[in-house]
C-alpha cells in the first residue's frame, strides 16, 4: 500500500495510437505535482493492439503481475479495436477491468468552455452485460446464420455499482441519480438492474432519485442536458450515453474516466486510439491529464486533483492553446506545457 511505501506507484500503460502522446501528458501533469503527492514512481507496462501482432498477446502476464504486485494505480491510454473479428485479439482493457475487478467506470463530462451548459457524470457498470461477450453464431436449417448474445446483469454487480453511483452523487451539490433501463422491454435483465438501484436507494435518503428510458435519456440528454446530475446504467447504455454525452462538450478529447473497483484504480481518456490522427502530435491531452486527476481522488489526493483539473479549466477558458479538435492550432506538447505552467 501507498502509506507503508511513501512512495506512489503508477503504472503507465499508454497501448495502442494517441495513447502512447497523451500517457506522457498525464505523466509530466503528475510529476509536476511536486510535493503535493507522495513521491511517485511509473512502471512502463506494455499493452494493447501492436502489442498483440508483434507478441501474440494483447495483455502480457507480467503487466497484469506488475499492477497487481507493484502497482497502486495505473493509467491506460487507448487500443486500437480491429472492427473484424481477429484470430486470437481481445481487448486488454476489457480483459483489465475483468482481471482487477474495476466495476465501475466513472465518466464525468463538463462543459468548461463550451454550450450548452453540462455538468453529469456517468456510471457504468464495467464488468457484465452484453459485454461478457457470450456470442455465438449458428446455422437454421435451410443454412442462414443466427449470432445469438447473452446479457448478464446479476444482483450483486447492479448493488455494487448502485452504491458507487450514490457515494458520488451524494458528494455534488445537487444530490440527484438518474437510473438508466429499459425495462419497458427487458422486463427481466433490465428490471433486474433497476430494481437492485432502487433497493440500495433506501440507504441514501439525501439522494434523490428518478428513472429514465435509456433512448429517451438520449434524446434528453441533447434537448435538456442540464436535467441530469450523476446517471447510472448498465455497460452498454453506459458506453453509448457517455460517448453520446461527449459529443455536447466539444470534443472526446476532453473527457476522462476511471475504471475503479474496491482495491484499484485506472485512469483512462474516453476516446479511442485515433487512427486518423496518431503520430502527429495533435491529439488533446486533456482528457488523459484530467484521468489522471480523478485517479488522484479516487486515491484521496484531493488536493492535487483540484490542482491540475484548475490548470486544464484554465487553459479551456482562455482557449488560445488549444489542439485542433476544439478548432486550434496548439501541439498535445504546447498544451501540455501550458497545463504544466499552471500546476
Ligand atoms: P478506436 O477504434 O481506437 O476507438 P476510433 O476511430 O473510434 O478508434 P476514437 O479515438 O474513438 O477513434 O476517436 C473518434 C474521433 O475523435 C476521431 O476522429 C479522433 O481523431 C477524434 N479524437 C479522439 N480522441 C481525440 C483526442 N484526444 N484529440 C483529438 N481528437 C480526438
Ligand atoms: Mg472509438
Amino acid at each position: 500500500s501507498t502509506a507503508s511505501r511513501n512512495v506512489l506507484r503508477i503504472g503507465l500503460i499508454p497501448a495502442d495510437g494517441i495513447g502512447r502522446e497523451v500517457i506522457p501528458a498525464a505523466r509530466q501533469a503528475i510529476e509536476a505535482l511536486g510535493s503535493a503527492i507522495p513521491k511517485t514512481e511509473f512502471l512502463d507496462l506494455d499493452a494493447g493492439f501492436e502489442y498483440f501482432q508483434k507478441h501474440g498477446k494483447a495483455l502480457p502476464e507480467a503487466t497484469l503481475q506488475k499492477l497487481k504486485e507493484e502497482c497502486d494505480c495505473a493509467m491506460f491510454g487507448s487500443v486500437s479495436s480491429p472492427s473484424t473479428k481477429v484470430a486470437g485479439y481481445s481487448s486488454p482493457i476489457v480483459a483489465l477491468r475483468k482481471a482487477m475487478n474495476l466495476y465501475a467506470n466513472i465518466r464525468p463530462v463538463v462543459s468548461t468552455s463550451t454550450k450548452p451548459e453540462v455538468d453529469l457524470v456517468v456510471v457504468r457498470e464495467n464488468t457484465e452485460c452484453l459485454y461478457v461477450k457470450q456470442e455465438t453464431l449458428e446455422k437454421t436449417a435451410d443454412g442462414k446464420q443466427v449470432a445469438k448474445a447473452t446479457r448478464v446483469i446479476t444482483e450483486h454487480a447492479s448493488k455494487k455499482i448502485a452504491q458507487m453511483a450514490f457515494k458520488i452523487a451524494e458528494a455534488r451539490p445537487r444530490k440527484h441519480l438518474t437510473i438508466i433501463h429499459k425495462s419497458n422491454v427487458l422486463s427481466i435483465t433490465d428490471g433486474l438492474f433497476r430494481e437492485s438501484v432502487r433497493e440500495v436507494a433506501k440507504d441514501w435518503p439525501g439522494v434523490t432519485v428518478a428513472e429514465q428510458l435509456v433512448d429517451s435519456a438520449v434524446y434528453k440528454l441533447f434537448r435538456e442536458p442540464g436535467v441530469f446530475d450523476v446517471m447510472v446504467a448498465p455497460n452498454l447504455y453506459g458506453d453509448i450515453l457517455s460517448d453520446a454525452a461527449a459529443a455536447l462538450v466539444g470534443s472526446l478529447g476532453v473527457v476522462p474516466s476511471i475504471n475503479a473497483g474496491d482495491h484499484f484504480v485506472i485512469g483512462e481518456p474516453v476516446h479511442g486510439s485515433a487512427p486518423d490522427i496518431a503520430g502527429q502530435n495533435k491529439a488533446n491531452p486533456i482528457a488523459s491529464i484530467r484521468s489522471a486527476a480523478m485517479m488522484l481522488r479516487h486515491l484521496g489526493y484531493d488536493d492535487a486533483a483540484l490542482r491540475i483539473e484548475k490548470a486544464v479549466d484554465t487553459v479551456l477558458v482562455e482557449g488560445r492553446l488549444v489542439t485542433p479538435d476544439l478548432g486550434g492550432k496548439a501541439t498535445t506538447q504546447q498544451v501540455t506545457d501550458a497545463v504544466l505552467k499552471l500546476i
